[in-house]
């Protein structure tokens, strides 16, 4: 019988870690499937999906600049991707594609209990922010603020969202950098954080080799930090658990990704 098929579809995607995460995951389940890289450029992205799905795919995470077009391939939609307007991940399901949304759910798994009555800060207002200020605001945060260096792209986040445009940045018991800030050297003031206290938590989504700006101005402020690499397992074990039905092992993922252990 023909092994199972997974993969990411991305543009380009040969950076990506879901490969080795999410065959330690599939080796620890003692499932004989194997998950691939799948380059594709956009013009290439629905006809490729479509043919995936019959041929030996059970479903496809879907990264940079996919998210759009997977949501408008999908033939049924989970909430979460409705309401984010992006899909992550697609599942194959006898001839159906169903899309869905795991960047949200892995992100509250990513920093656990949210506290009732607590204050968001989202920086930045792409497919990462989006699902965000989505996933705080279904968690029960009150007051999620966007800022963005281009104001017109939080103004869209914020009425398609429900959250609220803010100008500067400014302290929040909160703060998710969904920016690209740390990933090739920028600096923390490209955030406008200069000045500004963290609160009790700090998320960055950017993940990188040595601690990214976002880190350490956490970390020198106290804050608990949660990494991207933390968010990137959780998001994947979202995935895994909808094509496979099983409860993701979370410490392997996480080795495999080089994210540290959960304490
Ligand atoms: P995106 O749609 O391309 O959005 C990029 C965002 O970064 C925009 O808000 C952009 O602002 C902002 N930005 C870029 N360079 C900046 C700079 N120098 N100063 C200030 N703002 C800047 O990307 P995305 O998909 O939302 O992803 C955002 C980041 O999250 C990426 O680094 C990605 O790798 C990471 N991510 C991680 C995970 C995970 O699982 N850990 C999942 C998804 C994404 P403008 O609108 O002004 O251009």
């Amino acid at each position: 019988m023909a092994r199972t098929l997974l993969g990411v579809a991305g543009w380009p995607v040969s950076h990506s870690r879901s490969p080795a995460m999410q065959n330690a995951a599939l080796a620890e389940l003692g499932l004989d499937w194997l998950y691939v890289p799948v380059p594709v450029p956009p013009e290439l992205f629905a006809a490729t999906a479509s043919a995936l799905a019959g041929s030996g795919f059970r479903g496809l995470n879907v990264t940079v600049p996919h998210k759009l077009a997977a949501l408008e391939l999908a033939d049924t939609l989970s909430p979460a991707a409705t309401a984010i307007g992006a899909v992550n991940t697609l599942t194959f399901e006898g001839g159906a594609i169903e899309g869905d949304n795991t960047d949200a759910a892995g992100l509250i798994d990513a920093i656990g209990e949210v506290p009732a009555g607590a204050s968001a800060l989202v920086l930045g207002a792409g497919g990462a922010a989006r699902a965000a200020a989505w996933a705080l605001a279904d968690a029960g945060v009150a007051d999620v603020g966007v800022w963005n260096r281009t104001p017109e792209r939080a103004v869209a986040l914020a009425e398609d969202i429900g959250a609220v445009v803010v100008q500067q940045p400014e302290s929040a018991d909160i703060v998710v950098n969904c920016t690209a800030v740390g990933l090739a050297g920028e600096e923390l003031s490209e955030l406008g954080l200069d000045g500004v206290e963290p609160g009790a938590l700090v998320v960055d989504m950017v993940y990188a080799d040595d601690p990214t700006p976002v880190q350490r101005w956490a970390e020198q402020g106290g804050a608990r930090f949660v990494g991207g690499l933390d968010v990137l397992v959780h998001q994947g074990a979202r995935s895994l658990a909808l094509w496979t039905g099983r409860d993701a092992p979370l410490e392997v993922m996480r080795l495999a990704v080089g994210a540290r252990p959960d304490s």
